[in-house]
């Protein structure tokens, strides 16, 4: 994973392409709990599942498969009535499917299982120029901590900034012209 904190930077840049009508802060607070939820399966540890396992970190949960069933699914049960349901579901799975994207930019542990459950091949991009987080939260505030925010600073949040500048700006040159 990056850290927790820093995933959600994805579905805030994203949000400010959504047509105003579908925007809302529970469609934001929605999808910044997609971009999160993968790495829920650090539990999988507890219970004796590896690494490396389909159900292991980074496995089934970091698959194109299950950003498409949880972004269907919090799309049913929530959106049913709040604009575009194609929108917002398109919106929920690139949220989702964001937080293996920059799990795969990282340097370190295994890659991510973007076919998982047909395959458990693990994959990483080519470039890993994200720093991957210590375990622990105590981890924070040591200097390797420093070294992982300033790179997620760089790699993640400066390009999410820029896209939502943009984005938001396009988007008040179309309402004036
Ligand atoms: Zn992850």
């Amino acid at each position: 994973m990056c850290t927790v904190i820093t995933h959600p930077a994805v579905p805030i840049a994203l949000s400010a392409l959504l047509p105003q009508d579908t925007a809302s802060s529970s469609l934001l607070i929605a999808a910044a709990l997609c971009s999160v939820i993968p790495d829920l399966d650090v539990v999988g540890f507890e219970f004796g599942i590896k690494y490396g396992d389909m159900l292991g970190h980074r496995g089934f949960t970091h698959s194109i498969f299950f950003a498409a069933l949880l972004a269907g699914l919090i799309t049913f049960v929530f959106f049913q009535n709040h604009g575009s349901p194609l929108t917002i579901f398109l919106f929920l799975f690139l949220s989702t499917l964001s937080h293996p994207v920059l799990d795969a930019l990282t340097n370190g542990g295994l890659g991510v299982g973007l076919f998982a459950p047909f395959s458990n091949q693990r994959y990483f991009f080519r470039y890993q120029p994200i720093e991957v987080p210590p375990i622990g939260v105590g981890a924070f505030f040591s200097p390797r901590g420093i070294t992982v925010i300033l790179s997620e600073l760089k790699w993640v949040w400066l390009p999410s900034a820029i896209f939502f500048g943009l984005g938001h700006l396009f988007k008040r040159l179309r309402d004036m012209s």
